[in-house]
């Protein structure tokens, strides 16, 4: 069950949220005041309520998880959103990093592999009607969205084994993709970025923990 109420005290441990997040070295004020203003525990099953606004990633069903706030942060601040990019996001999950990308004035088109969670998201009738600027996809995050691209930015919020080919092919010249890439049992964040004569300039940042980017939908 979810509750779709949000109270002072909800609000207040936002904030403290906010100070941790700032503490570990986000600065993006358009990403903290996402974060500020979105109902993390919207997001998740009532039963995690009191904890929603630690900074922890929690479990969401078949397996998946609400990523870390922290995650979603430093993934939101490498891709230094500005109105109106249109965002391609790898992994939809409990929809949480596509409304804080959609809080920030970007067009989300997010993808997920999963038919359970993907009918799940269909139903949450809070994020639906408050980000009409979402638009959600079953399929496979390894093929992207051809028939919408080429996109501005590209997040992909599972620990991708490569970097997908036909996600490059689908920046359009100066976009920048987010993708945690597999080193072992962890990943390291990249920052790619699409130059004039096609080639890819690549940053490395930070080593994260995801759950896997895996091939094919499943039903
Ligand atoms: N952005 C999500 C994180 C969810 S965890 C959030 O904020 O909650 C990663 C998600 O990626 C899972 O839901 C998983 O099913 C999905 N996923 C993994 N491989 C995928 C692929 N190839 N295509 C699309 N989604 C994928």
């Amino acid at each position: 069950m979810r509750k779709y109420e949000d109270t002072y005290q909800h609000k207040g441990l936002r904030k403290q949220l906010i100070n941790v997040l700032k503490e570990k070295g986000i600065t993006d004020e358009n990403v903290l005041n996402a974060i500020n203003t979105i109902p993390r525990h919207y997001f998740l099953d009532s039963a995690f309520d009191k904890i929603a606004y630690e900074d922890r990633a929690f479990p969401i069903g078949e397996g998946q998880t609400i990523s870390q706030p922290y995650t979603v942060a430093y993934q939101s601040q490498l891709l230094q959103i500005k109105k109106s990019d249109k965002v391609l996001e790898i992994g939809t999950g409990s929809v949480y990093q596509s409304t804080v990308l959609a809080e920030m004035g970007s067009w989300v088109y997010t993808i997920e592999r999963q038919k359970k969670l993907y009918d799940l998201q269909q139903k949450e009738f809070y994020f639906r009607k408050k980000y009409p600027n979402i638009k959600f996809f079953f399929g496979d995050g390894f093929e992207g969205l051809p028939t919408y691209a080429p996109f501005d930015k590209i997040i992909i919020t599972a620990a991708a084994p490569f970097i997908p080919p036909k996600l490059l092919q689908q920046m359009k010249v100066g976009a920048l993709m987010i993708i945690p890439v597999d080193e072992g049992d962890q990943q390291r964040m990249l920052r790619l970025t699409k130059l004039e004569d096609g080639s890819v300039k690549e940053e490395a940042f930070e080593q994260f923990s995801f759950v896997p980017m895996l091939t094919g939908k499943n039903r």
